[in-house]
């Protein structure tokens, strides 16, 4: 293999640029071309491409987003948009393309691998970290540390004024996101989509730790929740969000007046920590040795610190394990 494409694709998630960086520096250091395209599968379909060198991906490793742009593009959904983007990349003499994103992003690619014979590698980028195969997705990290420091700046504000304060964290229709920040933030209360949850026991819970003496509790709800008669939408109104109904509950029923804080984009934002760096240079290079070994349809993530290629299709399907254990200990530590 000479030549190969690297793009990012779906939601950007810190630590996309890392990845970038290590897929060009590992494939200059294997004596094969590297070009970037921007915008993701739109790019790839109007053939927006950019030669990389060592110099265009330095002073990018600690830069949140991705300079490569992202974009959603349904035209890639259909065979017609994937024919039309598969010609693009052989014009250019692309043999493998490197694809950095989530799950729709890895269908995208598969789908264009069984159609045109283009060879795919799929490296799992998302703050939800709701994919298979892979222990972390580049950017999960970064989006609990920021949660974690939101978190801890809302409890000051909380105890000095004697507040409940319930906040809404990302991860769409997964909570392995809000559980890690809630536990490592020392919330009161962890919700969900995981795990069932009463909201009168919730209420209850608070209510005794106020009487205990409790001058603030934290409600990490994940946005996926679901609470009776609500749909879980990305689209919906901010004021119709979860955190709101349960916000209202918790002021009707605790001693505790309740704010409500909807975290939002910021989580998605910022400088990728060391973690996520260190997970997204292995994963980047690894990707590039599959291509390189005549890997395709494949995934490149980590397991139990050991890179692991799986088939992305597994990735795709496969339903990541909720840690029911850890979920446990967060409502033991959490009195
Ligand atoms: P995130 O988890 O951050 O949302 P993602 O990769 O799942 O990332 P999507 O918006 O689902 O993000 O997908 C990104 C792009 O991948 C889409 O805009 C589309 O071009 C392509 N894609 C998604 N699903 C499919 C599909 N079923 N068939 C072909 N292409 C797809």
């Amino acid at each position: 293999m000479k030549k190969i494409a690297v793009l990012t694709s779906g939601g950007d998630a810190p630590g996309m640029n890392a990845a970038v960086r290590a897929v060009v520096r590992k494939a200059i250091h294997a004596g094969v071309e590297v070009v970037g395209v921007n915008r993701g599968y739109a790019g790839v379909i109007e053939g927006d491409f950019i030669k990389l060198d060592k110099n265009s991906v330095s002073d990018i490793i600690d830069r949140g987003g991705t300079f490569l742009r992202s974009a959603r593009c349904d035209e890639f959904r259909t065979p017609e948009g994937r024919a039309k983007g598969a010609e693009q990349l052989r014009k250019e003499g692309i043999e493998g393309l490197i694809v950095i994103g989530g799950d729709g992003s890895f269908t995208g690619a598969t789908l264009l691998t069984n159609e045109t014979g283009i060879k795919t590698v799929g490296v799992p980028a998302t703050i939800d970290n709701d994919i298979a195969c892979t222990d972390d997705s580049i950017g999960y990290d970064t989006a609990m540390n920021t949660i974690i420091d939101a978190i801890t700046k809302i409890r000051d504000t909380a105890s000095s004024h004697e507040r409940a304060f319930v906040i809404e964290a990302m991860g769409r229709h997964a909570g392995f996101l809000t559980l890690a920040a809630g536990l490592a933030g020392g919330a009161e209360a962890i919700l969900v989509p995981e795990m069932k949850f009463n909201i009168d026991e919730v209420c209850n819970n608070i209510q005794a730790g106020y009487e205990a003496g409790k001058i603030h509790a934290i409600i990490l709800v994940a946005e996926g929740v679901e609470i009776e008669g609500q749909e879980f939408t990305t689209n919906r109104d901010v004021n119709q969000s979860n955190a709101f109904i349960i916000g209202k509950e918790l002021n009707e029923r605790t001693g505790f007046e309740t704010r409500v804080s909807i975290l939002g984009h910021i989580q998605r934002g910022g400088a990728p920590t060391g973690r996520d760096r260190l997970l997204a240079s292995r994963l980047g290079a690894a990707a590039v040795d599959a291509l390189l070994a005549g890997e395709t349809n494949k995934m490149v993530g980590l397991v139990h610190n050991r890179i692991n290629i799986a088939e992305i299709k597994d990735a795709i399907e496969g339903n990541k394990e909720f840690d029911e254990e850890l979920y446990q200990l967060a409502n033991i530590l959490s009195i």
